[in-house]
């Protein structure tokens, strides 16, 4: 197996366009499973870890930073996410960049992005462009990510509410993967984002709950069972090894509700 270790950007897509194909490495909390497991033989290695620019935390979240970081971040519903993810040792290692190119329904650093209609940059040689996450998560475990080309970082909006939370449900309290998750915000004027993982084929957002939610100045005891039900409603979970269809579109509405009260307190 070729490995390259670039320590600057310009070094790392320079090696990507030499190789297209060529597996990029991040925490490899993900990918060393699925080389382990024989899912994935990468031929040629590109190493993340020590490119600076991937690192940084000014504005936008660059791909590189891992989740032990974003615990001590300033987003709060993300950083509540990053708690949640697997052992301390993974938190180390794994980052969120990992985590969107996994793209998997169940990653926890989704939701909050998602809520907040987050854009994905992506680099390669040729240049780069922006992508919402809509156009970047395309499907499960599937992302517009082109040969050539990484993720550079994660781009917020300017109007971040401070009401936000996060919250999971898994099977026990610590080192699970969800069976549902989701990310609630609520911005001063009343306007309400939802999103719910590992309850469709990608996280989704929850629009009619929102908007019905959103035109609620201070939501009755009512306006929160009708949130809850229509979120409920609108997801679009399977059952798997982790739980079912039902327990899920259940627990998908009870979450969404209790974090929406919290963000109302
Ligand atoms: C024990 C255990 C517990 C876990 N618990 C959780 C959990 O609770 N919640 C959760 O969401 N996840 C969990 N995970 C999964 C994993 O830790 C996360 O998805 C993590 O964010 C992956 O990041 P990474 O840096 O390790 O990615 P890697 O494994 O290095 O890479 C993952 C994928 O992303 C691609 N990639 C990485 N960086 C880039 C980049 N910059 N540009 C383009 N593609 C890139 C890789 O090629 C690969 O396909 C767990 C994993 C383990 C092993």
């Amino acid at each position: 197996m070729e490995i390259d270790r670039p320590t600057d950007l310009a070094t790392a897509l320079e090696a990507l366009r030499q190789a297209p194909d060529a597996t990029l490495l991040a925490g490899g909390t993900d990918l060393m499973v699925e080389i382990n497991f024989g899912h994935r033989r990468p031929e040629h290695v590109i190493a993340l870890r020590r490119v600076n620019e991937l690192q940084e935390v000014d504005g936008t979240i660059g791909a590189g930073v891992t989740w032990a970081r974003l615990e001590e971040g300033p987003h709060r519903a993300l950083a509540q996410a990053a708690r949640t993810v697997g052992s301390p040792q993974i938190r180390a290692a794994g980052t969120i960049g990992g985590n969107l190119g996994t793209a998997s329904p169940a990653g926890d650093g989704l939701p909050f992005l998602v809520a907040l209609d987050a854009e994905i940059e992506l680099r390669s040689a040729a240049g780069s462009r922006r992508l919402r996450w809509d156009e970047f998560l395309t499907g499960p475990k599937l992302t517009a990510l082109q040969p050539g080309e990484l993720i550079h970082s994660v781009v917020l909006p300017e109007e971040i509410p401070a009401r936000q939370e996060f919250g999971k449900v898994g099977v026990r309290n610590a080192m699970v993967i969800s069976a549902v998750m989701a990310c609630v915000v609520r911005y001063e004027d009343g306007r309400t984002r939802v999103a719910v993982g590992s309850a469709g084929p990608t996280t989704l957002r929850m629009g009619r709950a929102e908007e019905m939610i959103s035109a609620e100045a201070d939501p009755s005891a009512a306006a929160l069972s009708e949130f809850q039900r229509l979120v409920s409603e609108e997801v679009r979970p399977i059952t798997d090894h982790r739980s079912t269809e039902s327990y899920r579109r259940h627990a998908a509405g009870v979450i969404a509700r209790r974090l929406l009260e919290r963000c109302l307190r």
